[in-house]
C-alpha cells in the first residue's frame, strides 16, 4: 500500500541526503522507512496517513509539557505578532538569561545560541581561550552535537549508523580530542596525570543518554570535579539534554555538582530553536563583547525562542512538576521491566528520571563497550512491532525514551501493555 509517508519519503530522497534533515530519523537502525508527521497534541503524534501514535521521541527531549502546549502556543501566537526577530536587544533575553542563572546552580552569566551543538562548539572554544590549552577530553559514547572536535566515537546517530569517525574532520582536529570510557575515573586520572597541563576541558553528559540510558556510576561525577579542579581543567556537564529534565538545575542540581561551563538547548527553547551555554563570571566574562572570544549569531536570543522558554520554565518551576514526572516515569520504567520478564527476553532498563533505554542485554550497560552488544536486530523487530500497535519510539537501540508530563497513566499502562504483548510474540519469532 502507497501510504502518503512512503510517497513524502521517495519525494524527500530526490531532494534532501537520505530523504532526512537528521540522520536517525531515517530508520536505518531499525529497516524500513520514516514516517512523515502532521501533527501532534500531547503525547499524543499523527501521520500524513491519519494514524495515532503515543510518542516517546518528544523531539527528542524538548517538549516536556507534549506536544502543542497551550500555554505556549498561545505565547508563541503572541510573540509572533510583535514580529519574530529584531537583531537587536529585546526584554525577554534578560527574562530567560535571568531564569537560567536561577534555576541552574554552575551558571552565572549564560549566551544564548541556536542548537545544542552551537552551544557545546562555543564553549569548547571558551575553554580553550582560558586555559590557553588545546586538548578536550570526551567519553566513549556521549554525543555533543556536530561540532568536529566532538564527532570522535560519538554517540547517538553515530554509534546508531556506526560510523567510526566522519570525513571531511581533519586529522590535526581529530587528534586534540582525548577519548575515555564513560564511567572509568581511574582513566581519566591517570590521563590528568600525565598530560593535565595541556587540557583544556573535559566535556560530558552528566548521565549519558546518546548510548541509551547508562547513569553516572557513584562517585563518577564528583571525581571528574575533583581531578578537573586540580589540574586547573574546564569541567562542562553538556546537559542539552539533562538540563531542566532531571531537575530544574539538571543533572548538577540531582548529583549537587557544580560544573565550569554547562550548555543547555532542547527544554530551554519551549521546542523552538535554541541552545546556551553558561557558567562563572570569570570565564563567560572572556565572551565577546565583554572579552576576546568571538561568538555571535543572528537569531540568538530571538523573542519566539526567548518567550516559549521563559513560559516553560516559569511552569517547570510550580510545585509537585518533578514528583509527577518521576511517577509517571517510575510507573512505565516497571511495567517495561515485568514485560520483558514476563515474556523472558533478556533486557535491562536503566532510568534516571524520565529517561530509560530499554536494552537488549543480559547485564547492566555502564559504558559504550557494554552498551554495543545489546542486539540491535532484535530492537529492530521490537521497534516496528511497537509502532503497528501504535507506540512511537526512537528508532534505535541506542537512544532514550522520553517521557513527558503530557503522558497520562492510561496512555502508559497501554504502552506496557502493547509492550507486553510485543515481546510475548517475539519470542516465538524465530527472526526475533
Ligand atoms: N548535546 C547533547 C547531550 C545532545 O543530546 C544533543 C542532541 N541530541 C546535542 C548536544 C546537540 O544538540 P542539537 O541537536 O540541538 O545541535
Amino acid at each position: 500500500m502507497a501510504t502518503l509517508s512512503r510517497k513524502l519519503f521517495e519525494k524527500a530522497r530526490e531532494l534532501i541526503p537520505g530523504g532526512v534533515n537528521s540522520p536517525v530519523r531515517a530508520f536505518k537502525a531499525v529497516g524500513g522507512e520514516p514516517l512523515f508527521f502532521a501533527r501532534g497534541a500531547g503525547a499524543l503524534l499523527y501521520d500524513v496517513d491519519g494514524n495515532e501514535y503515543i510518542d516517546y521521541v518528544m523531539s527528542w527531549g524538548p517538549l516536556i509539557f507534549g506536544h502543542a502546549q497551550p500555554e505556549i502556543v498561545r505565547e508563541l501566537q503572541e510573540a509572533a505578532k510583535d514580529g519574530t526577530s529584531f537583531g537587536a536587544p529585546n526584554p525577554h533575553e534578560v527574562e530567560l538569561a535571568r531564569l537560567v542563572v536561577e534555576s541552574v546552580s554552575g551558571i552565572e552569566k549564560v549566551r544564548m545560541v541556536n542548537s545544542g551543538t552551537e552551544a557545546t562548539l562555543s564553549a569548547l572554544r571558551l575553554a580553550r581561550a582560558f586555559t590557553g590549552r588545546e586538548l578536550v577530553v570526551k567519553m566513549e559514547g556521549c554525543y555533543h552535537g556536530h561540532v568536529d572536535a566532538l564527532l570522535v566515537k560519538a554517540g547517538s546517530g553515530v554509534a546508531t549508523l556506526g560510523i567510526p569517525g566522519t570525513p571531511g574532520i581533519p586529522a590535526r582536529v581529530a587528534e586534540q580530542t582525548l577519548v575515555l570510557p564513560y564511567n572509568d575515573l581511574d582513566a581519566f586520572a591517570r590521563l590528568a596525570k600525565e598530560r593535565g597541563r595541556e587540557i583544556a576541558c573535559l566535556i560530558v553528559e552528566p548521565v549519558a543518554a546518546n548510548m541509551g540510558v547508562i547513569p553516572p556510576r557513584r562517585g563518577y561525577l564528583e571525581g571528574l570535579r575533583e581531578i578537573t579542579a586540580k589540574h586547573d581543567i574546564v569541567l562542562i556537564f553538556d546537559e542539552v539534554i539533562t538540563g531542566f529534565r532531571l531537575a530544574l538545575g539538571g543533572a548538577q542540581e540531582l548529583y549537587r555538582i557544580s560544573p565550569d561551563l554547562t550548555t543547555l538547548g532542547k527544554i530551554l527553547g519551549g521546542g523552538l530553536p535554541i541552545g546556551a551555554y553558561g557558567g562563572r563570571e570569570e570565564i563567560m566574562d572572556r565572551v565577546a563583547p565583554e572579552g576576546d572570544v568571538y561568538q555571535a549569531g543572528t537569531l540568538a536570543g530571538n523573542p519566539l525562542a526567548m518567550r516559549a522558554g521563559i513560559v516553560m520554565l516559569k511552569q517547570l518551576r510550580q510545585p509537585g512538576i518533578y514528583a509527577k514526572l518521576e511517577a509517571l516515569s517510575e510507573r512505565l520504567a516497571r511495567g517495561l521491566t515485568a514485560a520483558a520478564e514476563e515474556a523472558g527476553t533478556p533486557a535491562r532498563l536503566t532510568r534516571v528520571g524520565s529517561l530509560m533505554t530499554l536494552f537488549f542485554l543480559g547485564a547492566d550497560p555502564t559504558d559504550w563497550t557494554t552498551a554495543a552488544p545489546a542486539d540491535a536486530k532484535r530492537f529492530g523487530s521490537y521497534f516496528h512491532r511497537m509502532l503497528e500497535r501504535g507506540i512511537y519510539q526512537a528508532p534505535s537501540q541506542f537512544e532514550a525514551l522520553f517521557v513527558s508530563l503530557a503522558h497520562t497513566e492510561e496512555q502508559i499502562d497501554r504502552t506496557i501493555a502493547t509492550a507486553r504483548e510485543t515481546l510475548k510474540t517475539m519470542r516465538w519469532a524465530p527472526e526475533a
